[in-house]
């Protein structure tokens, strides 16, 4: 009876009733990764004001984690970043999830995200993996590439007025040796099934979004 009831209603109706979590398209993501100060939060700005994404920045979702009142995770999660450590994907993933959902539950047409920051490691694809397989699509990964140089030089200066914890140079050193270790194998696995699209990161900002939007434009 439940089922000839829903069956009864229109499409839209039908999929309201039924709603669980991502009811209409499945998202559609693009991970952006790079080194810390490599452009990743800038560039998805600028990506945002010109086409249809959300911006979800893993770091920022932990930051605003960190800060809440009751969060059970926060001291955790001030300890991993400020160490340059990423923190174990249970907690990352459930704050993904339920932005991503939240997102197309005001509104089912914002299916296309940017996840920035994300995945960092093995655990963190792993999660991923468990979580999102099927649910969403990874379309593929814009690597905004450059230096170790440029990443400390950019994150040293952004430090004079950013007031995060992890832009001084104790931390930077070990953001880039995570970096180096563990999130760059992952964008190697990426390119291994041909999903890597790398950008030089190292010029100006209308430079490296210029080429941002010769890949948007064909890729959509
Ligand atoms: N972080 C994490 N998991 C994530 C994303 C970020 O543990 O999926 C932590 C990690 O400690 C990292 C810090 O948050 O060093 C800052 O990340 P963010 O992406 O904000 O730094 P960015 O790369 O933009 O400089
Ligand atoms: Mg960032």
């Amino acid at each position: 009876m439940v089922a000839g009831f829903l069956r009864a209603l229109s499409g839209t109706a039908a999929r309201r009733a039924n709603r669980v979590s991502f009811v209409s398209m499945k998202p559609q993501v693009v991970f952006v990764l790079g080194g810390p100060g490599a452009g990743k939060g800038t560039q998805c700005a600028r990506i945002v004001e010109n086409y249809s994404y959300t911006h979800l920045s893993a770091g920022d979702l932990l930051r605003q984690e960190r800060s809440r009142k009751d969060s059970e995770s926060g001291q955790l999660i001030d300890t991993y970043i400020k160490e340059g450590k990423i923190v174990p994907v249970e907690i990352t993933i459930n704050l993904l999830r339920k932005a991503m959902e939240d997102t197309m539950q005001k509104d089912e047409d914002k299916f296309r995200f940017l996840i920035d920051g994300f995945p960092r490691n093995q655990d963190n694809l792993q999660g991923w993996t468990a979580v999102m397989e099927g649910k969403a699509d990874v379309r593929f990964v814009l690597f905004f590439d450059c230096s170790n140089q440029v990443c400390i030089d950019r994150c040293l200066e952004r430090g004079k007025s950013s007031g995060r914890s992890d832009d001084n140079r104790e931390s930077l050193e070990k953001r880039l040796r995570t970096y180096l270790q563990s999130t760059r194998p992952i964008i190697e696995l990426y390119g291994e099934q041909g999903k890597v699209r790398t950008i030089d990161a190292s010029r100006t900002v209308d430079e490296v979004f210029a080429d941002v939007r010769t890949i948007l434009d064909k890729e959509g």
